[in-house]
C-alpha cells in the first residue's frame, strides 16, 4: 500500500503535523502488504485503490490477489488441514485467546483503520474492535466445547455414538460495513472447529482484515492455517475456488443479491454453505410503550454505523396515537447529529461508504418525496468533498416507496403508522427479508405474542441492538441460511459423524 497517501511526511521545513495526521500514517504503514499464502506476505502483480469514504481520496493500495494465487492458498490450506483438526483443542484455544489479547492490545489502531477505510466514528470503530474480539474470545472458550453423544439405540440392540469433526478448508467472504467484526465471527469459530480458512475482505475494506491476519499469525498460527486474498475483482477470484472440490464451506456475509448467486455456485457443487444477508428491520412502537426509550433505541437501531447495517431499523412503524410524537423528537435528536469525518472527535455521523451508496440514498429519498412523504429534517447531500448523507426522517412514506421494500442502508428514517398489533405484525411481515424485529412495548404479553409473529431471525425488545458474540446473528427468508455466534456458531463449521457401535 501507499502509506504516505493521505498526507505527505512532514519535511524538516514544515510544523509538526497535527498528532492524528502522523498517526494516521504510522496505522497505515503496519498494515502489511500482499497476500498472504502458507504463512508468507507476497507481493502480487498489481494492486487496487482504497478509498477514504470521507475526502474522496486514496487512501492506501492494496495487493490483487489473482485466480492462480487463491489456488496456491488452498493448496497451502489443504496441506495444513490435517494438522490442524489434530491439534488438541485447548491448544487452539489459547491461540484464538492470545490473538483477543494481541487485538485489543491494539484496539487504537485497528479503530483508527475502520474509521479511515470504513467511515463511521472512531468511538463507534472502537466499539466495533470490542465486538470483533469478543468472538474471537468466544470461540477460544467453545473450542473445548465440542462434543458428541452416546446413546442406546430405541431398540436395544446397539450403541449410538455421535462425534464432530472439522467439515475442512473454508471460504470467508465478508461486507464492508463491519470489516473487523464480521471477519472475526468467521475466522473465530472455523479456527476452534479445526477448519482452515481462506479470508476475502471487501474491496472497499480490507485494511483491517490484513492486520488481523497479522495478529493472527503473531498469535502463533502455524502457515497455510489461514490464507488472505485482497482483490478488486471478487467474481474471478471466488468463482474458481467455488469450483474447487477441496473447498468445502462457504461463509458469506453480504447483499442478498450476492448471497442468491454464491449459493447457486455453491448448490452446483453441493458446498455446504452459510449466508448472512440483508435485512429490512421493522421497528414497532406501541401505545404503551415507553417513548424514551423508544426514541433513545431508534437512534441506535437507526444511526449506528451510519444505518449502514443489516440490523438496522428500516421501517418504523408507530401506533397512529404516539406517531406524531414520535416522529417529532426523533426529528429532534437527528437533526443535533453532528455530520463530520469520523476521525473528527465530535463526529457523531461518519460519511457513507461510497459515492455510489449516497447517490442511491439520495434516490429513495427522493422516490418516496415523489410518492408524498414528508421531509421532517435533512434530506438532500451537503456540498463539499466525501460522500456525506445527513441524518434523515421522513414521515407519510407510502407502501410502494422503494425504501419501504429495499434496505436504506444509511441515516435515512422513515415513520409509518400502524392502528392495531395485527397491522403492526401485517406491515412488519410484509416484505422479503426476515433478520431482526424491534418492538417496544410495556405489556410483556404482547412483546413474547408480536415476538412470535414476526418473521424474523432476531428481535429485540425494548433494546434497539440485538448483536452479541454468544448470541446466534441470523435470518430467514430473504435475509440468510445459518447462525454466527453463540452456541450455534461453530456448528456451521463441524460435521456430525456417527458410529453404530455393536457390543457383541
Ligand atoms: P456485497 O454483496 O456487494 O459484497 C459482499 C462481499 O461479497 C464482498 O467481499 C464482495 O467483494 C463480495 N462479492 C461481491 N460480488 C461478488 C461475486 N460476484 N462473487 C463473489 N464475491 C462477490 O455486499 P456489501 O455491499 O459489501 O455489504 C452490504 C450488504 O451486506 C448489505 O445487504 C447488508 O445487509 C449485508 N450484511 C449482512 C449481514 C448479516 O449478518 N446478515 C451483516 C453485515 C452486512
Amino acid at each position: 500500500h501507499r502509506p504516505d497517501a493521505t498526507t505527505p511526511p512532514p519535511t524538516e521545513q514544515e510544523d509538526t503535523p497535527p498528532m492524528t495526521l502522523r498517526t494516521e500514517r504510522d496505522v497505515l504503514a503496519a498494515v502489511p502488504d500482499g497476500c498472504l499464502i502458507d504463512g508468507v506476505w507476497r507481493p502480487t502483480a498489481t494492486v487496487f485503490d482504497v478509498h477514504d469514504p470521507a475526502t474522496g481520496e486514496v487512501l492506501a493500495q492494496v495487493a490483487d490477489a489473482t485466480p492462480a494465487e487463491a489456488a496456491e492458498a488452498l493448496d497451502a490450506a489443504c496441506r495444513a488441514q490435517p494438522g490442524w483438526a489434530a491439534t488438541p483443542p485447548r491448544q487452539r484455544a489459547e491461540l484464538l485467546r492470545r490473538a483477543y489479547d494481541l487485538l485489543l492490545a491494539r484496539a487504537d489502531d485497528f479503530a483508527l483503520l475502520i474509521t479511515l477505510e470504513m467511515g463511521k466514528p472512531l468511538a463507534e470503530s472502537q466499539g466495533e474492535v470490542r465486538y470483533a474480539a469478543d468472538f474471537l474470545l468466544w470461540f477460544s472458550e467453545q473450542a473445548v466445547r465440542i462434543g458428541g453423544e452416546y446413546r442406546l439405540a430405541p431398540d436395544g440392540g446397539s450403541r449410538l455414538v455421535t462425534t464432530r469433526q472439522p467439515v475442512g478448508p473454508c471460504l470467508l467472504i465478508t461486507p464492508w460495513n463491519f470489516p473487523l467484526a464480521m471477519m472475526t465471527r468467521k475466522v473465530g469459530p472455523a479456527l476452534a472447529a479445526g477448519c482452515t480458512a481462506l479470508l476475502k475482505p471487501a474491496e472497499e475494506t480490507p485494511l483491517s482484515c490484513l492486520l488481523l491476519a497479522q495478529v493472527l499469525i503473531e498469535a502463533g498460527l502455524p502457515p497455510g492455517v489461514i490464507g488472505l486474498l485482497p482483490t478488486g475483482k471478487p467474481a474471478e477470484l471466488v468463482g474458481p475456488l467455488l469450483a474447487d472440490a477441496r473447498l468445502r464451506k462457504l461463509s458469506f456475509t453480504g447483499s442478498t443479491e450476492v448471497g442468491r448467486e454464491l449459493a447457486a455456485a455453491s448448490g452446483k457443487q453441493l458446498l455446504r454453505s452459510s449466508m448472512e444477508l440483508g435485512g429490512n428491520a421493522p421497528f414497532l412502537v406501541f401505545e404503551d410503550a415507553d417513548l424514551d426509550a423508544a426514541v433513545a433505541g431508534a437512534l441506535l437501531a437507526k444511526l449506528r454505523n451510519g444505518g449502514q447495517s443489516c440490523v438496522a431499523a428500516n421501517r418504523f412503524l408507530v401506533h397512529e396515537t404516539a406517531a406524531e410524537e414520535f416522529v417529532e423528537r426523533l426529528t429532534e435528536e437527528m437533526s443535533a447529529v453532528r455530520l463530520a469525518r469520523g476521525t473528527d472527535p465530535l463526529a457523531r455521523l461518519g460519511p457513507v461508504i461510497s459515492e455510489e451508496q449516497r447517490d442511491r440514498i439520495a434516490l429513495l429519498v427522493s422516490d418516496a418525496v415523489d410518492r408524498g412523504a414528508k421531509v421532517h429534517t435533512g434530506g438532500a447531500e451537503p456540498a463539499g468533498r466525501g460522500w456525506f448523507f445527513p441524518p434523515t426522517v421522513l414521515s407519510g412514506v407510502p407502501g410502494d416507496a422503494l425504501m419501504v421494500q429495499q434496505e436504506i442502508f444509511g441515516p435515512v428514517a422513515q415513520v409509518q403508522r400502524f392502528t392495531d398489533e395485527a397491522d403492526a405484525v401485517r406491515r412488519a411481515n410484509a416484505t422479503g427479508s426476515g433478520l431482526v424485529g424491534y418492538l417496544y412495548t410495556r405489556d410483556i404479553g404482547r412483546a413474547l405474542r408480536v415476538a412470535d409473529a414476526l418473521e424474523c431471525g432476531m428481535v429485540g425488545v425494548n433494546r434497539g441492538l440485538v448483536s452479541n458474540a454468544a448470541a446466534p446473528f441470523g435470518g430467514v427468508k430473504d435475509s440468510g441460511l445459518g447462525r454466527e455466534g453463540g452456541f450455534e456458531g461453530i456448528d456451521e463449521y463441524l460435521s456430525t459423524k456417527y458410529l453404530a457401535v455393536d457390543l457383541g
